[in-house]
Parts: structure tokens; C-alpha cells; sequence
């Protein structure tokens, strides 16, 4: 049973030692040249993420949730998007060096949209990418490249900002239909609670909504506990979707 529950648990790993199993039983050339590649990309990934945890970690302490909110939020629309492809085209390392750092800034206030367009642009279109692509591949086939690179990563985060909510991400509470507080981004100033009572509450330091099933929801008490939280936590659609 225990062993069981252990391979539930790490179900992506368990089906990974079977697939090298297998290779080893099919062609023990491929196996070996297998396990050979991973340890690789393990040795690799144990260099570098230590760093990349320091540094998200540094940017976490060193840069305002406000600010992250302000320029990579939704609220920061064109601005936003262009800012993203900046970031995630001057990055440097790997793209799994830009996974923890992404949560960082979902978790600090930046959205969905945003944080796709920084992943994609960090993985496709990085600025010393381009540099060896326009030398090996020809400057024209690069701006072409890049060009249309940047339409489709501009258009398909778009759609995928629609399909992906922000509660699909780790940090991220849908308290009720359409009402939504960022957790992490609450910093329990109570404000929301003094302003609409009826709704909103604090539990643990950090505010939650009671439940409002039957109550007619006062939009002006609404809008300016919305207006009042420091950093703008909390996010109301009217279509009970985020
Ligand atoms: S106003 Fe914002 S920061 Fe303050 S408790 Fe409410 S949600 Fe948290």
C-alpha cells in the first residue's frame, strides 16, 4: 500500500523510470545514451537553479508588488505586453530558469497574459538568440522570424488568458463567483473589511469574502473596497468569471 500511494504521489516519475526501463529492455544503446542525456540536464538544472532561486528571491524582497502590479498587471494593458516581451527577450539561461521567477511575478500581481508573453518570448525570441540566429540563418530570415513570432505570441496569450484563470495557478483563491482575492498579495490591512462588512472578512491576516448567495451586492460599497486595497487585491466580474 505504501509503495502504492508513494508511485500516486510521483506518478510523472514512476511513468518516466518505466519509459527508461523499457528503452533499456527495447535497445539498451538508446537506454544508456538516455539516462546519459538526463544526467546531463540534471547536472545543469543543480548549477543553475540555486542561482535562479536567489535571484527571484532578491527580486521578490527588492521589487513592490505595486510596481509588479502597476506595469505587469492587467491593468497594464499595451504597457504591459510590451514590457513582458522586453523582459523575457533580455533574459538570459535556460526556459526553466524563468519558471520560478514567472511564479514570483503571478504571485506579485502580474497577469496571466503577461506571464505567457514573458515565458514565450524568453524561450523563442531572447536578444542573444536572435543575435546567433541573424549570423547563421541571415538577418532577413530573423526579422521575418521575429516579426511574426511576436503577432502569434501577442495574439495566442490573448487566447490563452481567457482559457487559463488565475487560481489554475499555484497562490491563487477564488473566494466566490466572479470575486476573487490575490492571497499573496494581501497584506491584511483590513481596509476591504471596514468598507463592505458584509462581504469581506479577515481570516488569518488575510481577507476572504463570506458567502453572498441572496444578498444584492451593494456595487458601491463594493467598488470602493476594491478602490481602497492598497494592492489591488481584490477583482470583481460581473459575469462570475474572473
Ligand atoms: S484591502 Fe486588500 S490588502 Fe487590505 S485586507 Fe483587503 S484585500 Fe487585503
Amino acid at each position: 500500500m505504501t509503495i502504492l500511494k508513494k508511485v500516486k504521489e510521483n506518478l510523472f516519475l514512476a511513468i518516466v523510470a518505466l519509459v527508461y526501463i523499457a528503452m533499456f529492455i527495447i535497445n539498451p544503446t538508446m537506454g544508456a545514451a538516455s539516462v546519459k542525456n538526463s544526467g546531463y540536464y540534471i547536472k545543469e538544472m543543480l548549477m543553475i537553479m540555486p542561482v535562479i532561486f536567489i535571484l527571484t528571491a532578491l527580486l521578490d524582497m527588492w521589487v513592490p508588488k505595486e510596481k509588479i502590479m502597476r506595469y505587469l498587471g492587467k491593468e497594464a494593458k499595451a504597457k504591459g505586453v510590451f514590457l513582458s516581451f522586453v523582459v523575457g527577450s533580455i533574459s538570459a539561461g535556460p526556459i526553466y530558469a524563468a519558471f520560478p521567477m514567472c511564479v514570483m511575478l503571478h504571485k506579485k500581481g502580474a497577469s496571466i497574459r503577461n506571464i505567457i508573453i514573458i515565458l514565450s518570448s524568453w524561450a523563442v525570441i531572447k536578444v542573444p538568440m536572435l543575435l546567433n540566429e541573424a549570423k547563421f540563418l541571415g538577418p532577413k530570415f530573423m526579422a521575418i522570424r521575429w516579426v511574426l513570432t511576436v503577432i502569434a505570441i501577442t495574439i495566442f496569450s490573448w487566447i490563452a488568458a481567457k482559457i487559463i484563470k488565475d487560481e489554475d495557478l499555484p497562490g491563487e483563491v477564488l473566494t466566490q463567483p466572479g470575486l476573487h482575492i490575490n492571497r499573496d498579495a494581501c497584506m491584511g490591512c483590513t481596509l476591504c473589511a471596514k468598507n463592505y462588512p458584509e462581504v469581506f472578512e479577515m481570516e488569518n491576516k488575510k481577507a476572504v469574502t463570506k458567502p453572498y448567495e441572496g444578498l444584492d451586492l451593494d456595487m458601491d460599497k463594493l467598488e470602493s473596497a476594491i478602490k481602497s486595497c492598497p494592492v489591488k487585491a481584490i477583482s470583481y466580474n460581473e459575469g462570475g468569471e474572473i
